[in-house]
């Protein structure tokens, strides 16, 4: 990567060296040649200190980028522990097998749109309803005629 602060403090050299040699000489000749070096150093510096706003865009937009892209595969991660199924009480939700870290349980689908990944609760009525307690959503988990025997 070029490093732009360090050629910004070349041309400052250059334009100083270009200001003293235009001091030294009072021949019309390299007077004039110094004007024309001093003035293309001033365009080159110009540049370059575009180019380092533009490189320092550049910078943000990639840091951006690279966090974006983390949330991405942060969620994507959470989300592949989760596979669609329809239950024995005929929704589709999202499901958990279980692991170490959380037991087996299944999921809102309406909140996952929103990255979230809310557990469903038993509410605990005979109908085997279970709801969101992010949004609300009910979901016939349970098979009615299988959960109260
Ligand atoms: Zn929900």
């Amino acid at each position: 990567m070029v490093d732009i602060a360090a050629a910004v403090v070349s041309i400052n050299y250059l334009r100083d060296f270009t200001k003293w040699v235009r001091g030294l000489q009072k021949d019309a000749d390299v007077l004039t040649r110094t004007n024309a070096a001093e003035e293309k150093v001033g365009e080159v510096y110009d540049k370059l200190q575009e180019l380092r706003g533009e490189n320092l865009d550049l910078l943000e937009q990639n840091r951006v980028l690279a966090e974006r892209l983390r949330a991405a595969e942060d969620w994507k991660a959470k989300r592949d522990q989760y596979k669609l199924v329809k239950t024995a009480g005929g929704a589709t939700v999202l499901h958990h097998g279980g692991d170490e870290r959380n037991v087996a349980h299944h999921a809102c689908p309406a909140c996952e749109p929103k990255q979230l990944l809310v557990p469903l609760q038993d509410r605990g009525v005979a109908n085997g309803v279970h709801e969101c307690p992010a949004c609300g959503a009910p979901y016939s988990v349970d098979a009615v005629q299988n959960r109260w025997g």
